[in-house]
């Protein structure tokens, strides 16, 4: 069975097409820096590997782009649109109507757009995707996967806030985690690899949206996103955790309406905000001329990270191993040794050479001495997605 997987990211589209049960790979790629002029597309099969540079100004036109180079004469992996027989879509934010993989209905879009206000940076490029994935694919059945379902497990005293209770149960009003199908890929990958029994994993998954879980015997305890996913770290254009009288403030003395607010926190600020870029690369090579902007983002960004290493290691009470995924986590080692500098407390110690190196494997990069295990694992949502897909329709 063809798996057509899509993950609409904030600013970037991935694809796999993956063929189910043997988990063969047909063809991957990505398109990145959508809403720039200068956007690229990536693409790949077992015989071509294709890259192209252009504009592409919305999550619809990098469909557009894709469904293309699928059919395509010479580049394409499939002759015609009923060879996809399911499409899998990541969606961010499936609130509390959705705990588990389902079928798309015209009712799951419409809980899809209605959550949207909760996740606006990722909701409707994920609604995007879906209807043109029904408009290319009308034979193939269309599954979300949501980012949410896999922090369900996170208890009461976790997920609740204190605000008045009528909140939680009647309005919704709670932690619901993101990042659930990458967090759940690598952890499980991580258990594997450890050989544990019972296991304390934090895992930090470092992208353009980026968040960490603390995970006891592969099951999400806490998890630094929230309602939305704007708290916890420092990210590419979200501030994560501020304290709420700065919106107040932003409101009363000095006179931005709520949508500008909501614009500031979640598309100007972070990384963004910091330095004026949001892509860690060129952020990192800023830092290495000594933009001292773009050091003391990259510090501040570790120092966050840290802290919440300490807050999980004081939930899982111990640690045997810290993850890091996605963009930012697999291929930066210079977030990676600011995070893992001065940690000798909690038993992290990285070997600085095997921080280095580069592999698209699961690596081991603490030093002989270091008690909790530093691995780095690439994450595959993609993979997690056609998984959890194909186990639905079957
Ligand atoms: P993701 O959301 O997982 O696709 O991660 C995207 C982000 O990863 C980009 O915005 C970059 O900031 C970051 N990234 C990708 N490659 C590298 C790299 N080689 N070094 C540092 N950061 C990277």
């Amino acid at each position: 069975m063809n798996i057509l997987v899509i993950n609409s990211g904030s600013s970037s589209i991935k694809f796999q097409l993956i063929e189910m049960p043997s988990e063969a790979l047909i063809c991957s790629g990505l398109v990145e820096r959508i809403g720039h002029t200068d956007a690229v597309l990536k693409y790949k099969t077992n015989t071509v590997a294709f890259q192209e540079t252009s504009s592409i100004k919305t999550h619809k036109q990098g469909l557009h782009k894709i469904v293309e180079l699928l059919l395509h004469v010479e580049k394409g992996v499939i002759k015609s649109t009923s060879d996809i027989e399911v499409v899998g879509h990541r969606v961010v934010h499936g609130g509390n109507s959705f705990s588990n993989t389902t079928e798309i209905t015209a009712q799951v879009k419409q809980k899809i757009q209605e959550y949207a206000t909760l996740a606006p940076l990722h909701n409707p490029g994920n609604l995007e995707g879906i209807l043109v994935a029904e408009e290319f694919f009308p034979m193939a059945k269309q599954v979300a996967v949501f980012d949410t379902a896999f922090h369900q497990t996170i208890p009461e005293k976790a997920n609740k806030y204190a605000i008045p209770n009528k909140f939680y149960k009647e309005k919704g009003i709670q932690l619901y985690g993101f990042h659930g199908t990458s967090h759940q890929y690598v952890s499980e990958k991580a258990i594997a690899y450890l050989g544990l029994k019972s296991s304390k994993i934090i895992s930090i998954h470092l992208g353009n949206g980026c968040s960490m879980t603390a995970i006891r015997d592969g099951k999400s305890i806490d998890h630094s996103l929230g309602f939305t996913p704007s708290n916890g770290l420092i990210m590419g254009t979200r501030s994560g955790d501020l304290d709420h009288g700065v919106i107040y403030h932003l409101v009363n003395k000095l006179g931005y309406n709520m949508d500008e607010v909501k614009n500031l926190l979640t598309n100007e600020s972070g990384m963004l905000g910091l330095t004026g870029h949001n892509d860690l690369r060129d952020i990192e090579a800023e830092a290495e001329k000594g933009n001292r902007n773009c050091i003391l983002a990259l510090t501040m960004n570790a120092y966050r990270i840290q802290k919440y290493i300490g807050a999980y290691v004081a939930t899982l009470n111990g640690l045997d191993a810290i993850i890091f995924t996605a963009g930012i986590g697999e291929n930066s080692s210079v977030i990676r040794k600011l995070v893992c500098t001065d940690m000798n407390f909690f038993g992290i110690d990285l070997d600085e050479t095997k921080n280095e190196s580069k592999s698209k494997e699961l690596r081991e990069i603490n030093s002989a001495i270091s008690k909790v295990k530093i691995l780095v694992i690439p994450t595959n949502e993609e993979l997690e997605i056609a998984k959890q897909a194909f186990r639905l329709v079957n």
